[in-house]
């Protein structure tokens, strides 16, 4: 479906709601995916069009992200925003601290990060991150033959190490993660929902991650996803670029 047709769809409903919730994901949506991810700190018309769309007593922003939290906060903490980090590990509302979800000591780390820093030495171009609740490897800077090559293994490997607890092994955008499986974006969505109560909710994504999002907010919801592919999403916009335009044609109090 075309952009304007998303709009013309669309507006109607924000122009007549008056509580709206609005969740975005950050990578590969509100910003375009760097080579590393401590490279996509906001940029100034992100910036802009959150403290704009804040603004709006009528909106109820979430910034609903795999990151962790230090970074969120760091970039986004000090706006009017909820954060989420970790698929929903930990939540910080407006002027709060963070608080967490669930809470797990560090053992199951061990294994998990000795294959992946294995990995990490065969695969040139690809490095772990260790988040609170998640551990990601990254293979964006890999080649394209290499990278895939080795993500299958390392993702096989990882399935074995993890079968039968309570972890989990997404295989994402150019990124291998492992996670609790009583996290996901989804569930924190619904939460946040009942707390909101809106009369208004859209969702923007781009990765596997957020198809959980999609699938448990679809019935009264307008979610989108950014890129091609499969989704559990009602639309679809193109490339990254397209979100911010959406944006502010949907919420339009600024000029282009
Ligand atoms: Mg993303």
């Amino acid at each position: 479906m075309f952009e304007m047709d998303i709009y013309r769809v669309i507006s109607e409903q924000v122009k007549s709601s008056v509580k709206r919730l609005l969740f975005f994901d950050y990578d590969g949506t509100l910003m375009p995916l760097a080579r590393f991810p401590s490279l996509s700190a906001p940029n100034e018309e992100v910036i802009r069009l959150l403290s704009d769309l804040t603004s709006d007593e009528k909106n109820n922003i979430v910034i609903i992200s795999g990151r962790d939290s230090a970074t969120l906060g760091k970039w986004l903490g000090a706006m009017k925003l909820i954060l989420v980090a970790e698929h929903g590990a930990l939540i910080k509302y407006p002027g709060k601290k963070w608080k967490a979800l669930i809470e797990k000591g560090e053992e199951w780390k061990k294994d998990i990060i000795s294959v992946m820093n294995t990995y990490s030495g065969k695969c040139e171009g690809s490095f772990m991150e260790e988040k609170i609740f998640s551990i990601a490897w990254h293979y964006r800077n890999a080649s394209y033959e290499v990278g895939n090559y080795f993500s299958r293994e390392l993702l096989s490997a990882l399935s074995k190490i993890t079968a039968g607890t309570s972890l989990q092994v997404l295989d994402g955008n150019k990124i291998i993660e492992v996670r609790f499986n009583s996290i996901n974006k989804g569930g924190i969505a619904k939460m946040i929902v009942q707390e909101v109560q809106p009369d208004f909710i859209l969702a923007l994504g781009d990765d596997r991650t957020d198809e959980d999002m999609f699938k448990a907010l679809k019935s009264k919801s307008v979610t989108i996803k950014i890129g091609t592919g499969k989704t559990a999403a009602g639309y679809s916009l193109s490339s990254q670029e397209e979100v911010t335009k959406l944006l502010k044609n949907l919420f339009h109090k600024f000029p282009d």
